[in-house]
């Protein structure tokens, strides 16, 4: 039972519960449901209409992430925005997915119905010996872009480097990038879908190639391509790494590897857990694999106990 002063949260029916909430992701791959047709994709923390996340706890029976940020927004410590900011997913690529990227905010605005733009960033939880990912472009101006991808010199274009489990990939709009099959990644981002897609190998889907969106891609690809770079803070203890992977206006990400008992505190407007390996407790409320949470505002202190990795996201 999991026990936590400081927090309280009060539903219509005046019932009351405090601690974690433990999230059912939107999914179709790890035994739950998701309305969507792409396969291993786990929306694993989202308020987003197209997969609106439950609540495992019996408080929150039935209720949406999209209700509770509606009803509660005490919960998250009154942050701002008509609609929950982020979006975590869990993307198993078997096959190499589309070449896309996404506007900023300012042009999504204007261009998408006010809508907002889309900065990501991706963990890679596991990958094929060999496996590439595709983050950039070598044209060195917008004149070259458009060039080459009027002469469809793609290989020449596109940007792909290897990787390996544990790296992380901080996507700005205006970047250039694809997962390739056999990759695994844990995904961070603005609760946004505004993408363009550049370049989808000239497959064809239904006897037909997917749409492209290249005069809109060329509007927002920033050129030249310029590297994002990874000096990331660490901290080692006995009984702890934490690695901060990245701090950007719109949230800040990191990983923690528990290998004992040690205690956090919770000072953000919420913070969203994601147990990756492992298993354990925080506090006495026991996570494993796959387990996703909010911890919310004013909750304190927690203590974290056993053998696990987690990253957490917040805003
Ligand atoms: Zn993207």
């Amino acid at each position: 039972k999991n026990e936590i002063p400081g927090w309280a949260f009060s539903d219509d029916e005046g019932t009351k519960m405090q601690g974690t909430i433990t999230i059912i992701p939107a999914d179709n791959d790890y035994g739950y449901k998701i309305p969507s047709d792409t396969t291993g994709e786990c929306w694993a923390v989202s308020a987003h209409k197209s997969g609106d996340c439950t609540f495992k706890n019996e408080e929150l029976k039935g209720k949406t992430l999209s209700w509770l940020w509606d009803n509660h927004r005490e919960v998250f410590g009154n942050a701002k925005g008509d609609i929950f900011p982020l979006l975590i997913k869990i993307i198993d690529a078997k096959k190499d997915l589309s070449i896309q990227v996404h506007p900023n905010d300012e042009y999504a605005k204007a261009n998408e119905n006010g809508a907002l733009g889309k900065t990501e960033c991706w963990y890679i939880l596991d990958c094929e010996e060999g496996a590439t990912i595709i983050i950039g472009h070598n044209a060195k101006s917008k004149e070259e872009l458009k060039q080459m991808i009027e002469e469809k010199r793609w290989k020449d274009l596109i940007r792909e480097i290897p990787i390996k489990k544990g790296d992380f990939f901080q996507i700005t709009p205006g970047t250039v990038h694809a997962i390739k099959g056999g990759t695994v990644i844990l995904e961070t981002q603005q609760n946004s879908d505004i993408t363009y897609r550049l370049y989808d190998y000239d497959r064809l889907s239904n006897g037909k190639p997917r749409e492209l969106h290249i005069k809109k891609s060329i509007d927002v690809i920033k050129c030249p391509y310029i590297e994002e770079k990874q000096d990331f803070k660490i901290i080692k203890k006995d009984n702890y790494d934490e690695k901060d992977l990245v701090k950007c206006e719109f949230y800040e990400v990191k990983k923690i590897d528990i290998h004992g008992e040690e205690t956090f505190i919770q000072n953000k407007p919420f913070e969203i857990v994601s147990v990756i390996e492992g298993k354990g407790f925080i506090n006495d409320f026991e996570i494993k694999k796959g387990d996703h949470f909010i911890i919310p505002f004013n909750y304190g202190e927690y203590k974290l106990k056993g053998n696990m990795e987690l990253i957490i996201s917040n805003i």
